[in-house]
């Protein structure tokens, strides 16, 4: 079914009976040409972009849960491509340029809101560091803008500016960043892969891969064995377990990430601030809750689930760019399990098991990579060789020293 207004008003008309489900709850089969492992927002991309670009629907996504379950549901819904390093540039575009037009694409609202995005200066060091960052973003094509601290201020008087133990200098704002709906995002691709023939396999929990003669032939679940030709993996946070299914070990820790919701006031922060003395960021939800989160919780972790000094520390950051924070109560706060990479950068490359395909290593950033993500692995798995956006993101970077170390922290997933 099509979703547009004359559907919208006919479905009204006749009592909304019917609507169709927006896909399928798949059971498996016994092969496919490709098994998509992950039914987050990247496994998901990547079935409808194999079918839609590369006519490859034969293919199946497993997911252990419920589609959207992991990362995918959890995160803070930010999107921007403000990024400095090389590797990174072109890939956070293009992931930018498919969150334009995925509204239409994917005939989905996924309310994809360019609110733009607001990262904070405080000291002069800080503002060198994003004019620099700003500069390399507009000599590839990508809008930045370096404002004073008078700018700031008409856009945000309510941050503390005067008597800051932080004070704002300025801030370096790109105006097409902004936030998309997380779950609509996963919904939006899961009826789209759905449509072309994609199998939506959930409550399938991939419990061994299966490798004769070096190469990847299927998988075990907990819904029976299944062939394949080609197995993706897209596990995000259960990066490092998958991989070992499969004797690989990899240069990702988990981690947890905790994010947290206010309860609903009127319209007050109209862009996605981030503070830059600290780690601390914050945008406002539809729903009227304001929507924050900072550091990861620094100990390796598998539980979707934080622990209190960490809340101190996000709170504490907020308090000190927006002390009217400290007058609201908080509603819930979540966690979710990052897949820490250890110079920060993703990876999306085949793995030494022939057949075996891997995305991971998306740390706490992954929500506004999903349709680059989606479509440059896609491109990999269909065509064997990496796409052009993404031909930084290997797996052997970590063995050449060929590093994509956009935070400059080393590997030290804590300090990314
Ligand atoms: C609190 C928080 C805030 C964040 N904020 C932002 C943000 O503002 N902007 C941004 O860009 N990024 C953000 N992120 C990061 C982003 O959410 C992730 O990088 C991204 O979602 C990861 O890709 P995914 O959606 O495919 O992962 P997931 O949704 O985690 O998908 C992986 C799936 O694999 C499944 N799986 C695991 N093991 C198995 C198995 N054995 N068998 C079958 N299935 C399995 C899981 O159940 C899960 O559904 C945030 C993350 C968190 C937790």
């Amino acid at each position: 079914m099509r979703y547009s207004a004359l559907a919208l008003a006919w479905n009204a008309l006749t009592g909304n009976r019917n609507w169709t489900p927006a896909w399928r709850d798949a059971a498996p089969r016994d092969s496919y040409d490709v098994l998509v492992i992950g039914g987050g927002g990247h496994g998901l991309a990547t079935a409808y972009y194999l079918a839609k670009e590369h006519g490859v629907a034969n293919v199946a996504v497993l997911e252990k849960g419920w589609i959207g379950s992991g990362n995918a549901g959890r995160n803070t819904t930010i999107i921007r491509s403000n990024y400095l390093l090389p590797g990174n540039i072109p890939f956070y575009e293009w992931s930018m340029k498919l969150w334009e037009g995925l509204e239409q694409d994917l005939n989905y609202n996924t309310m994809v809101s360019q609110r733009g995005v607001l990262n904070l200066y405080h000291s002069d060091v800080q503002r060198d560091a994003y004019a620099r960052r700003g500069n390399a973003m507009r000599l590839h094509g990508i809008d930045a803008e370096l404002l004073d601290r008078e700018h700031v201020r008409r856009l945000v008087p309510y941050l503390d500016f005067d008597d800051a133990r932080f004070p704002i200098h300025g801030g370096l704002l790109q105006r097409r960043g902004g936030t998309a709906r997380h779950d609509a995002v996963v919904w939006g691709f899961a009826r789209g892969a759905d449509r072309r023939g994609v199998d939506i396999v959930q409550n399938c929990e991939i419990t061994g891969i299966r490798i004769s003669n070096g190469r990847a032939t299927g998988v075990e679940t907990t819904r029976g064995k299944i062939r394949a030709d080609k197995v993706a993996l897209a596990v995000a946070g259960s990066s490092s377990r998958l991989a070992s299914m499969a004797g690989l070990r990899l240069p990702i820790e988990s981690h947890v990430l905790q994010a947290f919701v206010s309860e609903a006031v009127k319209p007050l922060v109209h862009q996605v601030i981030t503070f830059g003395a600290g780690h601390f960021y914050i945008s406002q939800s539809d729903k009227g809750g304001l929507v924050f989160g900072g550091d990861i919780d620094g100990y390796n972790s598998y539980a979707q689930r934080g622990n209190l000094p960490t809340i101190e520390d996000v709170c504490e950051g907020g308090m000190a760019m927006m002390p009217m924070l400290g007058r609201l109560r908080v509603l819930r706060s979540w966690g979710g399990l990052m897949d820490m990479s250890m110079d920060g950068s993703p990876i999306i490359d085949r793995t030494p098991v022939e057949g075996l395909y891997l995305n991971a290593g998306w740390c706490y950033g992954g929500f506004k990579a999903t349709p680059a993500s989606g479509w440059c692995f896609a491109h990999l798995i269909a065509r064997d060789a990496p796409h052009p956006a993404a031909t930084a993101y290997r797996l052997d970077r970590f063995a050449s020293g060929r590093l994509i170390d956009e935070r400059g922290a080393g590997a030290q997933p804590n300090l990314h």
